[in-house]
């Protein structure tokens, strides 16, 4: 028997709940089959290895200086995409070799190698105080590099190595400059510079690959000397709106997370 179309209407609306029409009850999950008793225990399949903990270490965040040793770059620009920790092992202490232990403006008594200057936390140096132009600093004026120092307070031990494929343009007195194929330009200071030059002797030696042995931590400074350790810059071009300069970049995000890969393996 047909029923009348307002009956029909009814019908439908009365399918409609104030949450909406068209809900169907919920079907229960279908569970699977609960083994027969005799029947072999499931295969699981290869277990899957929990996931390692990452490696980390005490680091103190981008800008934030020594007290006293100048203002911080606010830029957190991660400059140097992959590029590997020009070191080649670690541990080794990104701080300041002016405002830590044995340097000029010290915190106190003690020698560079101090134990505290080769212990963790890092901190950042790159806009401290200097009178040389660093145009991403606050003060237009800084360090424009990173000190690093290496696992011990030891001369012509620890290697220093290209942080990407490319070339050395100059091996200056104190300063090796690698122009990298991504057009970043990685500058070097104080490596032991007669290894140096014995290792590059001439034009044809100085084509480089990502991670290759470019020299050892030294304290070279051109005919004096400084503390043990190595300073890193990195020179990369900035936008100024109408074009590019190429100019030196904070170097603190890059090395943390190049160290970060390092200590995990994956430098
Ligand atoms: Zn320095």
């Amino acid at each position: 028997m047909r029923r009348p179309a307002a009956l029909a209407a009814l019908l439908l609306l009365t399918a409609c709940s104030p949450g909406g029409c068209g809900q169907t009850a919920t079907t229960p999950e279908k569970k699977a089959d609960a083994p027969a008793p005799g029947d072999p225990t499931p295969d699981p399949g290869p277990a899957t290895p929990p996931a390692p903990t990452p490696v980390s270490w005490p680091h103190d965040g981008g800008g934030a200086l020594y007290p006293g040793s100048g203002s911080g770059a606010t830029d957190a620009t991660l400059w140097a995409v992959g590029m590997r920790f020009p070191m080649e092992a670690g541990p080794a202490y990104a701080n300041s070799q002016v405002y830590g232990y044995g340097g000029f403006a010290a915190p106190g008594p003690g020698g560079q190698c101090d134990a505290r200057n080769y212990s963790y936390p890092w901190r950042d140096n790159f806009c401290e105080t200097r009178s040389w132009t660093n145009g991403m600093c606050p003060a237009g004026k800084g360090h424009q590099g990173q000190d690093i120092r290496p696992a011990t307070c030891e001369k012509k031990v620890h290697w220093v190595v290209a942080a990407e494929k490319g070339r050395i343009t100059s091996i200056g007195s104190y300063t090796v400059t690698v122009l990298g194929d991504s057009g970043r330009i990685y500058r070097y200071l104080h490596m032991d510079m007669p290894g140096v030059n014995a290792m590059f002797p001439n034009e044809a030696s100085r084509a480089v690959t990502r991670g290759q042995r470019i020299g050892k931590v030294s304290a070279d400074f051109g005919g004096s000397a400084t503390t043990i350790h190595l300073h890193f810059e990195i020179k990369a071009p900035v936008s100024n709106g109408s074009g590019a300069t190429v100019m030196f970049v904070p170097t603190y995000s890059s090395l943390v997370d190049s160290y970060g890969r390092l200590l995990n393996g994956a430098g």
